[in-house]
């Protein structure tokens, strides 16, 4: 299937590694050029310059801090750069380990930054940008959390589902400019953090991390078993492509049927 990605734009926060990583690699595949955005700049350089050199696409790396004002103004101005962006990915987000009680305030606002403010922010920089192309793509990376939390996670799950309700106001707002906006939740998808998790939880107790990994994906997906990153990123490559025309401010779920209601 041509996905008609050949030549597009692509911006995409927190694409040094793991998920974002892997739509950055995906979008690539489909020909599309790329402006990746991490803080840490050495390993998103390293990465940029591997996709380039793989798939022949343009890739551009800034080191940025997203939830942050000037970390924002650097990744718009570079896709301005670039004459401007088609698609958006918000990947860049982390989860949290604490309880409402004790959490301070400013845990709340690192949060909020770093899921919503990041996402408000690029939106306002980069949808006039697609306008002026004749349209564009934005995707939210949210979270099966968003709508099924986690106990031990409150202010993840909290930000990731307001992350979720600004995917679909904003696509309210966006669509008379041809810029389709959703939102994707997923459940556990496998990747170099999660393994660095288990092997630290795992290490003064035999250190059967991939055992543990199991117990994780038993008790919470159906399918038992966690997804690639590859996986979850078809999903945004196809939602970026003219494929998905008709798939416009809704969220998506891949969870491998962690989703506990209909
Ligand atoms: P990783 O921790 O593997 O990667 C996170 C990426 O985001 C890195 O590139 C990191 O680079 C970057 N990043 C983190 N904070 C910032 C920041 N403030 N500014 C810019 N870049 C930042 O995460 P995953 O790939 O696991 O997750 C990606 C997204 O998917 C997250 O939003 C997460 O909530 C969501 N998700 C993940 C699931 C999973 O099971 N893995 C399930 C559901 C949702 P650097 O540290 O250099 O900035």
């Amino acid at each position: 299937m041509d996905l008609g990605l050949k030549g597009k734009t692509a911006v995409i926060t927190g694409a040094s590694i793991g998920i974002g990583l892997a739509i950055a690699e995906g979008l690539a595949a489909e020909g599309a050029n790329l402006v990746l955005a991490a803080r840490g700049g050495e390993r998103l350089e390293a990465e940029a310059a591997r996709i380039a050199g793989t798939y022949g696409v343009s890739a551009a790396a800034v080191a940025a801090d997203v939830a942050t004002v000037a970390g924002t103004e650097a990744i718009i101005a570079a896709a301005a750069e670039k004459g401007g962006a088609d698609i958006l990915i918000n990947n860049a987000g982390t989860g949290s380990n604490e309880t409402v009680m004790e959490a301070p305030d400013e845990k709340w606002q690192t949060y909020w930054d770093l899921h919503v403010m990041a996402a408000v922010r690029l939106a306002r920089g980069i949808a006039p940008q697609m306008k002026e192309r004749g349209g564009g793509v934005i995707l939210h990376n949210a979270s099966i959390c968003a709508v099924q939390p986690l106990w031990y996670e409150p202010i993840y799950n909290v930000s990731k589902s307001a992350l979720m309700m600004f995917s679909k106001t904003l696509s309210t707002e966006l669509i008379k400019d041809k810029i389709r906006v959703n939102c994707v939740n997923a459940g556990l998808i496998l990747t170099p953090d999660w393994i660095k998790t288990a092997k630290q939880l795992t290490a003064e107790t035999g250190g059967n991390w991939e055992g543990y990994l199991q117990s994780v994906a038993n008790e919470h997906a159906a399918s038992k078993r966690f997804g690639t990153p590859e996986e979850l990123a078809n999903v945004f490559v196809f939602l970026s492509s003219e494929r998905a025309s008709y798939c416009i401010g809704s969220t998506y779920f891949v969870d491998g049927g962690m989703l506990k209601t209909i």
